[in-house]
């Protein structure tokens, strides 16, 4: 946790410069986006093994019992003729993210590379941020004392690794290359391959929040797709 502290306090220092870091969020907002990263995941390869989840649970450390990503099971067809598709689901790091303007205490706040980040020394425990996500990614972790209920805790692409060089966990945990990762703005190997698709979907369109995890749809069915 400390770490993932030092390094949103460096990526803040990094975007608003000499001026106040957290305060200057706005200012942020602004500045010119260098790079803009992006998830695309294959519902055809995911085989719901959940190495992905393990390995959040490892690199985050999130409370028992809590995620910051998921599988979700469903059943495509009636059984018996029917199989079980995976959909793996998280942050989607919004561009337009409705837990932003929700949270009182401006704690979270989108960085110029995308992520969706909380501030978690500003973080007061409030929870207004939780139900304002239409994609449950929020939940408050109990384990910090001094605040009302907690602290709020989400995926955010790992985006400590990020600055080390390294992919986000989940993605260099899945062996069945389900995810991919980059930058839309230098895209490469498959990740720009993917990203050329007409047919990559989001979940709930219909909230207008323009997720920045998209989904290859399963070819059989379409289901398993975005929920
Ligand atoms: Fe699916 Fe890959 Fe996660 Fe396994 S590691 S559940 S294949 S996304
Ligand atoms: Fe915020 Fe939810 Fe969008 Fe993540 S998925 S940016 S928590 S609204």
């Amino acid at each position: 946790m400390n770490d993932r502290r030092l390094f949103l306090k460096n990526s803040l220092v990094a975007v608003v410069g000499a001026v106040g870091a957290v305060t200057a969020v706005g200012k942020a907002e602004a500045a010119p986006q260098k790079k803009k990263y992006c998830m695309i995941i294959d519902l055809n390869r995911c085989t719901g093994c959940q190495s992905c989840v393990i390995a959040c649970k490892a690199q985050n450390k999130t409370v028992k019992d809590r995620f910051n990503t998921k599988i979700l099971t469903m059943e495509d067809g009636n059984y018996p003729n029917s199989r079980i598709v995976y959909t793996p689901v998280q942050c989607n790091q919004c561009e337009n993210p409705p837990c932003v303007p929700a949270c009182p205490v401006k704690a979270t706040f989108k960085l110029p590379n995308g992520i969706v980040v909380t501030d978690w020394d500003a973080c007061q425990g409030i929870g207004a941020c939780v139900p304002a996500c239409p994609y449950e990614a929020r939940f408050l972790d109990p384990r910090y004392k001094g605040q009302a209920g907690g602290k709020v805790d989400k995926c955010d692409f790992c985006f400590n690794r990020l600055e080390q060089g390294l992919m986000p966990a989940c993605v260099e945990a899945c062996e069945a290359n389900a995810r991919t990762f980059g930058d839309v703005n230098n895209p490469a190997g498959e990740f720009a391959e993917y990203l050329e698709r007409t047919d990559l979907k989001t979940r709930k369109p219909e909230k207008r929040t323009g997720p920045n995890i998209k989904y290859a749809p399963n070819r059989k069915s379409g289901k398993g797709g975005p929920l």
